[in-house]
């Protein structure tokens, strides 16, 4: 049965095991030479204890002929990829050893064809640990997307201020210690983790399509693997950012219910409000804070210049809008900015058109 050359597993070909799986090495793992096959020694009953799809095929190898190698059966494993069948394997035998680095842009690339054995043996412990390794390196609320914007800021300090004092083969670069969106999208798509989707759109929104993986701007900017979306993600993409990166509040949105004035008819006065000392702050801060947007090109995210409203009132730039919100519209902007921020946040999966459900996020 075996006539291409074959390998041994290292770790995964034990002395004593009843049965040797075989399964072909990839010939992007291995591109010069012929096909090869490695071999994996393994023990039938942890297999059968943990899928009966594994079951199924040693009572079905044991009906038919049996061919073997070093003394016990051999089953070749049909369209698996030996790589993945490893991981499989140590998982089973070794489930702690199983372990991802948090961030790592690589994990849902490197999890991908396991999953997806995971799938073909019914082993859903293994699926579900390998998803949740991918999913939970992304926010799926709001205050899990601020801490995760945050901690990409200080992933950027500190490479920053490091950088210098290390030899150059020694350099960190940002795209190794963030997670990367495009792959992650295509992830989610195909094994249905949506809930991650909005924070993984809007990271990518804030990539320009120019930072590609492969791109110099790897060592400084936030990357994307743009080249594995397909058309229907490129198409959701575009829609979304179009319409999130358009998002400007009104000026009357950040008052308070006192400042909001209202016609006889009892319809937003917004003439009023224009002319109202804090209808013209507001205006005011919203073009300042906005304007950063224009500047460099640089895309901000929206929820992140929504913050920024906040922050003006305390920070001193505060000092170069003339006027001021009064007391009511002072203590009431941080309530209205937070469920402006929310309410974005909610929408995101309309703007990028998916299939959401929206309790996830919240
Ligand atoms: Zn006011």
């Amino acid at each position: 049965m075996v006539n291409v050359p074959t390998e041994r597993h290292l770790k995964l070909y034990f002395p004593n095991g009843d049965v040797v799986l075989s399964a072909s090495i990839d010939s992007d793992a291995a591109p010069a030479g012929p096909p090869r096959c490695q071999l994996f020694r393994v023990h039938k009953f942890l297999l059968m204890h943990h899928s009966t799809a594994f079951t199924n095929m040693f009572e079905d190898a044991t009906a038919g002929p049996n061919e073997s190698y070093d003394g016990v059966p051999i089953v070749k494993m049909e369209g698996d990829n030996a790589e993945d069948l490893a991981q499989l394997l140590n998982y089973l035998y070794n489930p702690t050893e199983m372990t991802f680095k948090r961030f790592d842009p690589n994990t849902p690339l490197v999890v991908s064809g396991v999953i997806r054995l995971a799938d073909k043996y019914c082993i859903e412990s293994l699926r579900e640990h390998l998803i949740k390794a991918v999913v939970s390196d992304w926010p799926t609320t709001l205050d899990e997307w601020d801490a995760f914007q945050a901690e990409i800021e200080a992933v950027k300090k500190r490479i920053r201020l490091t950088w210098h004092r290390k030899p150059p083969s020694e350099w960190e670069y940002l795209c190794d210690h963030v997670p990367e969106p495009a792959s992650v999208i295509v992830f989610a798509q195909e094994f249905g983790c949506h809930q991650i989707l909005p924070a993984a759109f809007s990271q990518l929104m804030l990539i320009s399509p120019n930072n590609y993986w492969e791109s110099e701007w790897r060592d400084v900017e936030l990357v994307a693997r743009w080249s594995l979306l397909d058309k229907d993600a490129l198409r959701r993409y575009m829609m979304g950012a179009d319409r999130v990166l358009a998002y400007h509040p009104l000026p009357h949105q950040l008052l308070s219910d006192e400042c909001t004035l209202l016609t006889e008819e009892g319809v937003l006065d917004i003439e009023a409000i224009e002319q109202s000392p804090c209808g013209i702050f507001s205006k005011l801060l919203l073009d300042k804070v906005w304007a950063r947007r224009r500047h460099d090109g640089t895309k901000i995210d929206p929820l992140n210049l929504l913050e920024k409203c906040i922050e003006y009132g305390q920070s001193p730039e505060r000092h170069s809008i003339p006027g001021s919100f009064c007391v009511r519209c002072d203590i009431t902007i941080f309530r209205r900015i937070s469920s402006m921020r929310e309410h974005l946040w909610a929408n995101l999966p309309d703007y990028f058109q998916l299939q959401v459900d929206v309790s996830e996020l919240r």
